[in-house]
């Protein structure tokens, strides 16, 4: 009989070799969609998956945490990383840089841990480069322009400008939906949170993310 080394996201009982693989669910959606909460009911609601936190140059907004949010740095540190191969992605968004940490993905996918990554679509294109088999990428898109200019709107914490940039931003956003699996129009979050959940299950369930697979078919058949 194989080494056991089922993973968290195997009950005991479902096959002794059986592994998989952590796989990299990106969100993406123009600034206003509901990334953010999204995001969080997310991780509230699934222990088995964890997110990537993003180095950005950006200063901290208000109640935004170190190392939970994001990790602040200057630009400096920054290009440090970034031509050291620490990122595993990189991008300029609103002027500001943003990049994903590589070895805390690593570490997580080869634990059989699942990674979230809130990234724009030229993050989720250079992840698709490099790691096409482990990604699954979900586009979430806002019920109306009126829904997205007015969610922007009721966000305190941006200056008139930094919406109006951000408006011009979420158009082009938008232009990359389809470069991606999955769509979810954000009407109701908890409807959202349900799809969203069912995306990842089914995409756990994969075939090609198994390991141990026909080794466990082979002792099913045998005792058969
Ligand atoms: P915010 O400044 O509002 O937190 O994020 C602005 C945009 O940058 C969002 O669309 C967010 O998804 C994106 N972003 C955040 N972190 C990263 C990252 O590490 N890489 C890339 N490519 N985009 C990121």
């Amino acid at each position: 009989m194989s080494a056991h080394f089922a993973l968290p996201g195997w009950k005991p009982g479902t096959g002794a070799g059986l592994a998989r693989r952590g796989l990299m669910l990106v969100l993406s959606s123009p600034s206003g969609a509901g990334k953010t909460t999204l995001s969080r009911r997310l991780l509230a609601a699934d222990s088995r998956i964890t997110m990537s936190v993003s180095v950005t140059t950006r200063p901290p907004r208000p109640g935004e945490v170190e190392g939970k949010d994001y990790f602040f740095v200057d630009v400096p540190t920054f290009e440090r990383m970034r031509n050291e191969g620490e990122l595993l992605e990189h991008a300029v968004v609103f002027n500001n840089l943003y990049g994903t940490p590589r070895r805390a993905v690593e570490e997580a996918l080869s634990q059989g841990r699942d990674v979230l990554f809130d990234i724009d679509w030229q993050g989720t294109q250079q992840l698709g480069e490099s790691a096409q088999q482990d990604l699954v990428k979900v586009f979430l898109l806002p019920p109306s322009a009126a829904d997205l200019e007015q969610r922007l709107r009721t966000r305190a914490q941006d200056s008139d400008e930094v919406v109006h940039q951000r408006m011009a931003k979420a158009s082009d956003e938008i232009s990359h939906y389809d470069e991606y699996d999955y769509i979810l129009i954000n009407r109701e979050i908890d409807d959202s949170l349900a799809k969203l959940r069912s995306i990842l299950e089914a995409e756990r369930l994969k075939r090609r993310r198994l390991t141990g697979l026909s080794t466990f078919v082979k002792q099913l058949r045998d005792g058969l």
